[in-house]
């Protein structure tokens, strides 16, 4: 293999945290590694060996950063994929592939996806406008409450509001987006696929993410699961024909709503590693970011099952400070066992921006559970 202590290399489009875990993979396998973001302080910049600044959405700064790779991947999916699509009739390898990405981006064409492959998801119907939506609404077509998201580039909940009234209708953002039935929700499940160009695919146990109630944003990852057996065997399974339908190389974490009857849906995918797969690195045999880089040089997958039990929680900026950040009491939490903090280095704090995150790892989820909460009632992400 060329890429170990080779000339070959890997290019990953966005420079963020999951870039930054990913190159600590490369860094092992001493892999060389070229990343491009915007920002000339990403928290990947420290990890590879070429960093490039660039504007991820435009098609020459994409297209002239992946032309001298040999495998191009990515860690955020909003890319230009016009350039991946040309890159690929050059004959360079994209994982995931530009026509899953351009799927993706576009959460409306994501759930016709579903409706397609027949995967379980929310029932929905979309709208080519705001005015149209809110017409639909007067007509009696939709009524109140219904989950509204809009077409693209919606991330940690900003897309997505609950309409119970025609107040909250007049506050959303204009343009294409859909209407799904507000689900009644018993618990968050998360599986992560991955799947090689040969076809070998394997799955990491699906696992529990809970929300902060006012953020919309995942606080605590549980894996396992609390949820049966035969919950999570079918889960699981979506998951699967999710990955099949798809037929992507690499990363593809699904998620999923059980609901209070029982029922699995699919709400949506990212082809990439993903807050809920963070546990991996030390709850895992195999983290998720050295299987993506597996998956995507085409080499055999590792175990995806668990060493011990893992609870992750997101460390995000306190409310009310923002400016150079301070990680207050992280010596204390240093001296719990089992504790784990990952440190992005963004360099400024704002109110629920992810700065890094802890798992906890422990024989006894409910016991790390109760560590994770102690953690996270003890650091503060504030500014001094
Ligand atoms: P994003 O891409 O911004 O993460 P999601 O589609 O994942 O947006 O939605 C964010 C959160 O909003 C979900 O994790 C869930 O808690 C809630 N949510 C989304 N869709 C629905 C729905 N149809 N019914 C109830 N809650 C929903």
């Amino acid at each position: 293999m060329e890429f170990f202590s080779g000339k070959k290399t890997i290019g990953i489009l966005g420079g963020g945290q999951l870039g930054k875990m990913m190159l600590s993979v490369t860094r092992k396998w001493d892999i060389k590694t070229k990343v491009m973001d915007p920002n000339e302080d990403a928290p990947s910049r420290i990890g590879c060996n070429k960093f490039v600044k660039g504007n991820l959405m435009n098609y020459e700064n994409v297209f002239d950063f992946g032309k001298d790779v040999d495998i191009l991947t990515i860690e955020i999916e909003n890319v230009n994929t016009e350039a991946l699509d040309a890159l690929e009739k050059k004959g360079i390898k994209v994982y995931p592939q530009s026509s899953i990405l351009k799927i993706i981006q576009n959460k409306c064409h994501q759930k016709q996806f579903y409706q397609k492959n027949k995967i379980p998801t929310a029932r929905f119907q979309i709208f080519g406008s705001k005015e149209k939506l809110k017409d639909a609404v007067v007509r009696g077509f939709i009524s109140f409450p219904f989950v509204w998201k809009t077409e693209s580039m919606g991330y940690d909940g900003y897309g997505v509001k609950i309409i119970r009234s025609n107040q909250d209708l007049e506050e959303i953002s204009p343009g294409p987006c859909m209407a799904e039935e507000l689900v009644n929700i018993d618990k968050e499940i998360g599986v992560i696929i991955c799947r090689s160009p040969k076809g070998e695919i394997k799955n990491y146990p699906s696992v529990e993410m809970e929300f902060h109630p006012e953020a919309n944003q995942v606080e605590y990852v549980l894996s396992p699961a609390g949820i049966s057996k035969k919950i999570a065997k079918k889960a699981e399974q979506i998951a699967l024909s999710v990955s099949d339908a798809f037929k992507h190389v690499g990363l593809l974490a699904v998620e999923l709503f059980l609901t209070k009857e029982g029922e699995i849906l699919v709400n949506e995918v990212a082809p990439r590693p993903h807050n809920s797969g963070h546990y991996t690195i030390e709850g895992s045999f195999t983290s998720q970011f050295e299987q993506h880089i597996r998956a995507i040089l085409d080499m055999p997958l590792g175990d995806t099952s668990n060493k011990v039990a893992g609870v992750m929680v997101n460390l995000v900026g306190k409310e009310g400070y923002k400016g150079p950040v301070y990680y207050k009491n992280i010596e204390h939490i240093l001296a719990i066992e089992g504790v784990n903090p990952h440190i992005y280095g963004k360099k400024e704090t704002r109110p629920f921006r992810k700065m890094g995150h802890i798992t906890v790892i422990n024989k006894d989820l409910k016991l790390a559970r109760k560590i994770a909460e102690q953690v996270k009632e003890t650091i503060e992400v504030i500014s001094k």
